[in-house]
């Protein structure tokens, strides 16, 4: 490890921000070294997180007790994970273009791979709703060169949002309105559903969020733009038990209240790609960021998912 812990280096654009990220609150590096570190989540069950380093082509964890591990590699270059309801560990994997599941005995299975007959893009990042289904966006990033996955030509009409409806198998499309979704996550009620769009960098593209309303379940209506990024993307984020936005960016973390109104910066050394909450008070907000995987103690608990303590070990 050659970055050091250092006291977090703040905006403070809102007070309300003071309590979400105290002045005197430590950066703490927990692994460096990295290409391009993405995809934490914690995994309550081992203390542990989990995350990739999309373009190494491996799936790094990090406990306490056991510093930083392998726990794929090669990852099928994987990027976004998170839990499902069963405590699964699901990965979107750029190399078989699928949602992955990882098994308790180390394999990895097929979730889904095709939307009526075609190969999906590159899912990028995910997330589970209370009704089991799983939200994800499948934008070009792994098919457009070799870097993150194998070039290929896309199969598909553009870049969407899926909803996946494990318990009947149906793939459809949420969204086609964003050219290149990426982050996904719902507001705690569930009643809105956010989703970046990075197309910035590809021609004049998009570098904002989209909020839309979740209409029973399935259906998102109401589009509009929440906020745009700046400096950078929003690759990432998460969202806290308040509703707020904690996304990553080009200069680190901007945390966004749930209208958008932004109430501060986490500033780091190099560009932030994604964050998770966890820890055993799920106040520890785990950040990836290049190449670098951070943690630091933040004011507020991520928005709990109801089945995090049936969550199991990750390997
Ligand atoms: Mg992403």
């Amino acid at each position: 490890m050659t970055v050091a812990p250092r006291r977090v280096d703040r905006i403070v654009r809102d007070p309300r921000f003071d309590q979400l990220v105290p002045s005197g609150a430590r950066l703490v590096p927990l692994a460096d070294g990295g290409v391009w570190f993405e995809g934490p989540v914690y995994v309550p069950a081992d203390d542990a997180v989990i995350w990739s380093d999309v373009r190494r082509n491996v799936v790094h964890r990090w406990s306490e007790a056991d510093g930083v591990t392998d726990l794929h590699r090669p990852s099928d270059f994987s990027n976004g994970h998170t839990l499902d309801h069963d405590g699964h560990v699901l990965a979107c994997e750029h190399g078989p273009r699928r949602i992955a599941r990882y098994e308790r005995d180390g394999t990895r299975t097929t979730v889904v791979d095709r939307y009526e007959g075609r190969r999906l893009n590159s899912p990028n990042d995910l997330v589970v709703a209370s009704d089991g289904a799983i939200w994800f966006t499948d934008p070009p990033y792994g098919i457009i060169d070799d870097r993150e996955g194998y070039k290929a030509d896309s199969e598909l009409d553009g870049c969407f949002v899926f909803r996946f409806d494990r318990a009947t198998g149906d793939l459809t499309v949420a969204t086609d309105l964003l050219v290149h979704p990426n982050g996904i996550a719902f507001s705690p009620d569930e009643r809105t559903l956010y989703v970046s769009d990075t197309s910035r960098g590809v021609e004049a593209g998009h570098h904002h969020i989209v909020a839309f309303d979740v209409v029973e379940g399935r259906r998102l209506e109401r589009p509009r733009v929440l906020k745009v990024i700046d400096p950078g993307v929003s690759d990432g984020f998460r969202i806290d038990v308040d509703g707020n936005i904690w996304t990553s960016a080009g200069d680190g973390i901007h945390v966004l209240d749930p209208d958008g109104t932004e109430l501060g910066r986490v500033l780091l050394p190099e560009t932030a790609s994604n964050c998770a909450f966890g820890g055993a008070d799920g106040r520890r907000l785990f950040i990836t960021a290049t190449s670098t995987l951070w943690s630091i103690e933040v004011g507020i608990r991520g928005a709990v998912t109801p089945w995090v303590d049936k969550a199991t070990p990750a390997a």
